[in-house]
């Protein structure tokens, strides 16, 4: 405890917060966050812990860096779209698209006449110019709402007709059978779990039939004595054909082999495809409807499509991904292994640890099976928890008793910084330490 006579030197709240720094502080981060930082600060004054001279600097130093508690992370799991790390990272084209659309912009209005305007006009546009095969297109929040959205418009107190082999559980508890419940459709399963042929399909069709909905068994694989029925097939039995894709590939990707893709999937005959904006689109977390105009349309009109629309700031971000550069995971899918263990050598000389082949996953339920050859440094698996105190903050994957840092998902110039925090572990020195000289 200081003197009572010290005690007395301990600034008042208002004469700390004029000060110009915690003021410009408070601009920032808002008057609530620097008013407990004061409220800390002298407190630790008064245990004597700091001087009262100190409590300015004390409230800077103990302010968060950060306006919001997301803490950005370097991927160095080698999972390309990895769920818990918020699938696909924007371009930064998408970035700078969000923070103009932040503020007040014409979503809605068009300028020239000062009437309203179709919502989301350009998006649409630069969706349909990258799928010039859909007669229409759609965006709705994620790649659930726009299965809940068609099954419950085409197909409401109606049938909806699945294979047995595609009743499938997304992930985290959302399972199929139970969307298609909630959208109020009677669920009309067919075939069995390895084999359904197009005669289970015709069977079923019937004048209650809403739509025959098709799922891509996007995260397992079943092998052996199998068959399911293809699109085309299927769109020669007289009911509107939903495609659930999942991953968002627009086009066929010859390294994803097995992954449908929009183009294809409508060309074969699918009426309204639907997928996600945030796996292999590499855009932001958004649902897609793309087909028929006249389906579409019906879709627009439900009451329901309402609750389930984007933000602008999803407009901006999916825009700017459909018509900029390459998003980043479609370099860190089609990086180069040799170049992959180019990287990861020079990062394990300078740390003195071994490099090792890291096969590569593409993540987020997608594209199960398949391998990206790659390459990490392998480090103690204690190391782990010590690599996420970094600053910044890197990830990386615990595999049979190791820690690797694959830098497939690693933008090339923050090599130095994993780098530094890899350092920083290894030389035991305490979080955050990495961004000083050593
Ligand atoms: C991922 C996925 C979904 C769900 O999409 P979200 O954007 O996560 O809502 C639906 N169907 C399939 C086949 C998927 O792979």
């Amino acid at each position: 405890m200081e003197p009572p006579d010290e005690r007395r030197r301990i600034p008042r709240t208002d004469v700390v917060l004029a000060d110009a720094r915690v003021a410009r502080a408070g601009d920032r981060l808002g008057a609530v966050v620097v008013k407990s930082a004061v409220t800390a600060a002298q407190a630790r004054a008064r245990a004597g812990e700091i001087t009262p001279d100190d409590v300015v600097a004390e409230v800077l130093d103990s302010l968060p860096t950060r306006t919001t508690s997301l803490r950005p992370v370097l991927n160095a799991t080698g999972v390309v779209l990895h769920t818990n790390l918020g699938r696909a990272p924007l371009s930064t084209a998408a970035m700078e698209a969000i923070s103009v659309a932040a503020a007040y912009v014409d979503v809605e209005f068009d300028v020239g006449t000062g009437q309203r305007a179709r919502r989301g006009r350009a998006t649409l546009a630069a969706l349909s110019d990258a799928v010039p095969a859909a007669e229409a297109t759609l965006v709705v929040n994620n790649g659930a709402a726009a299965l809940l959205l068609a099954t419950t418009a085409l197909a409401a107190g109606r049938d909806v007709i699945v294979s047995r082999g595609e009743m499938v559980e997304i992930g985290d508890g959302f399972r199929l059978p139970d969307l298609i419940r909630s959208a109020g459709a009677r669920l009309h399963e067919v075939g069995t779990t390895n084999r359904t042929v197009l005669r289970d399909y015709a069977d079923a069709v019937s004048p209650e039939t809403g739509c025959i909905l098709k799922v891509h068994p996007s995260n397992f694989r079943v092998e052996g004595f199998t068959s399911a029925v293809a699109v085309g097939e299927l769109s020669r039995l007289g009911v509107p054909l939903v495609v659930d894709i999942g991953s968002g590939l627009l086009r066929p990707d010859p390294l994803l082999s097995d992954e449908p893709d929009v183009t294809t999937t409508l060309l074969a005959g699918a009426d309204l495809v639907t997928c996600s904006g945030d796996k292999l689109l590499g855009g932001p977390q958004a649902g897609l409807v793309l087909g028929r105009a006249d389906l579409v349309d019906v879709l627009r009109q439900h009451p329901m499509a309402r609750a389930l629309r984007v933000d602008k700031l999803t407009l901006a971000a999916l825009e700017a991904t459909l018509r900029g550069p390459r998003p980043p995971i479609e370099r860190y899918l089609h990086a180069h292994a040799a170049e992959l263990r180019r990287r990861v050598e020079r990062l394990a000389a300078v740390v003195d640890a071994p490099v090792v082949p890291s096969a590569g996953v593409v993540g987020g339920g997608g594209a199960p099976g398949v391998e990206l050859p790659g390459w990490a440094v392998a480090v103690p698996e204690s190391w782990s928890a010590l690599l996420r105190q970094g600053e910044p903050c890197v990830v990386a994957r615990v595999e049979r008793g190791r820690c690797l840092v694959d830098l497939r998902c690693v933008p090339p110039e923050m090599d130095d910084d994993v780098l530094a925090v890899l350092l920083a572990v290894r030389a035991g020195r305490p979080v955050g330490s990495s961004t000083e000289a050593p």
